[in-house]
């Protein structure tokens, strides 16, 4: 067959960028804030420019207040909130050490390939998906096998299901000492996170969920114990883009070239976090529970149920367990068809038991919890 000389071939006709107009209720990302929106359509300057100097200041100033931290070690990580996380495993997690992960959702699993890719070897403590880490049992994992690193998921996107007791976790790792990870992709900014006063080392988290902020730059923080431990590592972590040691002299005092930074996320991301600021975190975490708590008691008139317990029930993430008989992916697509509105299936073990319905950062508007509540109940009759 006669294959065109590649000056032969027509230029690909390609339209205009019009994304449809959605509502984002699902799992993340969330919909972003005008605002937001605003200042990534601000001009660029370079990432060493002293004007970015100043906004990088900035943004790690926000970024400890909304983690309720005083760490020093706390940046945005350029790229997805899985960058941050493999930042945090695969620098606090060296060869040969012992990391204990939780099994209760999609998002443990991923942390004990990133503890195994770090040439950790990974250990489990249990729990059922849709429940948290019981400390009895997280006391005797430790007991059983002397972890030297403790990670857990705050927020589990998968399950709906808030991990509480975190200050007793992280008092039981450390009478061990050892050093404990948590992921707060899906509670900072959502939900009570309280980084130094709960003993959290290193925490990290991702912007489009309760930061309503398109991915690409993802908040990590560490205290000096964490960075201690990184800094004096025998071996140099495996990935040289991730790597602590060398991003400090960005991010640190010197300032100096590591990689180009996506300067429009850390313009996103400040503006991002100065939203959380002028109405103060706890106003923030009210706003949420109130939302969502608005969205949890229309699903409930509707006769359909929460997959969590009250106790452990995630505002950001509320999974509702699909009645039976009924298509779950018919409804989801129903929904974005003919609502423009996104919600989400089931992950691994929940797949096809319920609906994750995200209620996040500018999308946990009341308007919003309306259009879903309506819609989703004309779309089940
Ligand atoms: N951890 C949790 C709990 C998450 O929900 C997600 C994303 O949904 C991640 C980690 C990974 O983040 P990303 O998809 O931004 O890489």
């Amino acid at each position: 067959m006669h294959q065109p000389e590649f000056g032969d071939r027509q230029a690909p006709e390609v339209g205009e960028l019009t994304p449809p107009t959605r509502t984002l209720m699902g799992p993340g990302p969330s919909d972003v804030h005008p605002r937001v929106l605003r200042a990534m359509s601000t001009p660029l300057v370079g990432h060493l420019d002293p004007s970015f100097i100043e906004i990088m200041d900035e943004t790690q100033e926000l970024l400890r207040y909304t983690f309720r931290t005083d760490n020093q070690w706390t940046i945005p990580v350029s790229g997805t909130g899985s960058a941050s996380m493999e930042a945090a495993i695969g620098n606090l997690v060296e060869p040969g050490d012992t990391m204990l992960v939780p099994t209760n959702g999609y998002f443990g699993g991923r942390m004990a390939e990133m503890a195994r890719r770090a040439g950790g070897d990974v250990v489990e403590v249990d729990a059922p998906w849709g429940e948290p880490l019981d400390p009895v049992a997280v006391q005797a994992a430790f007991d059983e096998h002397q972890p030297d690193v403790f990670g857990f998921v705050h927020a589990e996107t998968s399950t709906g299901v808030r991990q509480p007791d975190v200050p007793e976790l992280t008092s039981i790792a450390h009478e061990h000492d050892a050093y404990v990870i948590a992921d707060c992709v899906t509670s900072l900014g959502g939900v009570p996170l309280k980084v130094d006063e709960w003993d959290i080392d290193a925490a990290y988290s991702g912007p489009q969920k309760c930061l309503s902020c398109p991915p690409g730059a993802s908040p990590l923080t560490l205290n000096d114990r964490a960075m201690d431990k990184v800094l004096s590592r025998e071996e140099p972590a495996r990935s040289w883009y991730l790597d602590l040691s060398l991003l400090e002299g960005y991010w640190g005092e010197e300032r100096a070239y590591h990689h180009t930074a996506p300067i429009t996320n850390v313009y996103a991301l400040r503006e991002a976090l100065r939203l959380v600021a002028e109405k103060g975190i706890e106003s923030r975490w009210a706003r949420h529970r109130e939302t969502a708590g608005a969205l949890k008691a229309g699903v409930e008139a509707m006769e359909l149920e929460m997959n969590a317990d009250d106790e452990y029930w995630l505002p950001s993430l509320n999974a509702v367990r699909v009645p039976e008989g009924v298509d779950d992916g018919a409804v989801i697509s129903d929904l974005l068809e003919g609502y423009d509105l996104e919600i989400a299936s089931g992950l691994g073990a929940l797949e096809g038991e319920i609906f994750r319905i995200g209620c996040m950062g500018h999308s946990a508007r009341p308007e919003n919890v309306s259009l879903l509540v309506s819609a989703l109940g004309q779309t089940l009759a």
